[in-house]
C-alpha cells in the first residue's frame, strides 16, 4: 500500500534529519523523546508491512474478505499519518519547507484518509463485521 511506503519514507527523512541536527550539543536522535518517536514509528511501520503482507497472502490464496481490506487501509492510512505529522514535528521549522517531502506526504495523507475510503467508514465495516450489527445509519 502506498500509505505505508510514504511512512517509510517519512521515517527515513526524520531519522537522517535527526541524527545531523545537533540540539543542546548532542544529535536530535541521541535524545530519549526523539527515540521513543523513532522505535513507535519503526515499530507501527513494521506492524503496518506485516499486515499488508498477509492480506496479499490471503488475496493470493483467494480468501480476503472486504472488512481486512478495511482494517489494513484504515490502521495504514492512520499510522502513516501519524508518522508524518511527528517527523514534520521532528524537523522543526523546516519540516514546513519544500526542501524536506515530509510536508508533502503529510498534505497527500490527509487525502488518501479520504479517498481510501473514510477512516470513520472502514471504522464501521470493521465493527459489522465483529458485531454482526451494521451502525451505518
Ligand atoms: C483526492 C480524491 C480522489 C478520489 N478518487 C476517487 C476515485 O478514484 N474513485 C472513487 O470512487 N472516489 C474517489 N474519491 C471520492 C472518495 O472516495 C470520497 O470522497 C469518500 O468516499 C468520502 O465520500 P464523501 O466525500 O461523499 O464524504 P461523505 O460520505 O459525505 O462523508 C463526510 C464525513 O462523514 C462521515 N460519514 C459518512 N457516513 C457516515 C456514517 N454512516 N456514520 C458516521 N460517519 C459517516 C465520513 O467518514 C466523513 O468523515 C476521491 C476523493 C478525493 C478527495
Amino acid at each position: 500500500m502506498g500509505a505505508t511506503g510514504a511512512a517509510e519514507a517519512c521515517f527515513s527523512e526524520g531519522l537522517a534529519y535527526s541524527k545531523e541536527r545537533e540540539v543542546f550539543g548532542k544529535p536530535l536522535a541521541g535524545m530519549q523523546l526523539a527515540q521513543k518517536k523513532l522505535a513507535d514509528m519503526a515499530t507501527q511501520i513494521t506492524l503496518g508491512q506485516l499486515m499488508m503482507l498477509r492480506l496479499g497472502r490471503l488475496k493470493d490464496e483467494g480468501t480476503m474478505t472486504h472488512s481486512q481490506v478495511s482494517m489494513a487501509k484504515r490502521n495504514n492510512v492512520h499510522m502513516a499519518l501519524e508518522c508524518a505529522r511527528t517527523v514534520r514535528d521532528m524537523l522543526g521549522a523546516n519540516g514546513i519547507s519544500l526542501e524536506f517531502h515530509t510536508g508533502r506526504h503529510m498534505c497527500n495523507l490527509e487525502s488518501v484518509i479520504t479517498y481510501e475510503g473514510t477512516h470513520d467508514i472502514h471504522t464501521l465495516a470493521i465493527g459489522h463485521e465483529v458485531s454482526g450489527i451494521p451502525a451505518y445509519r
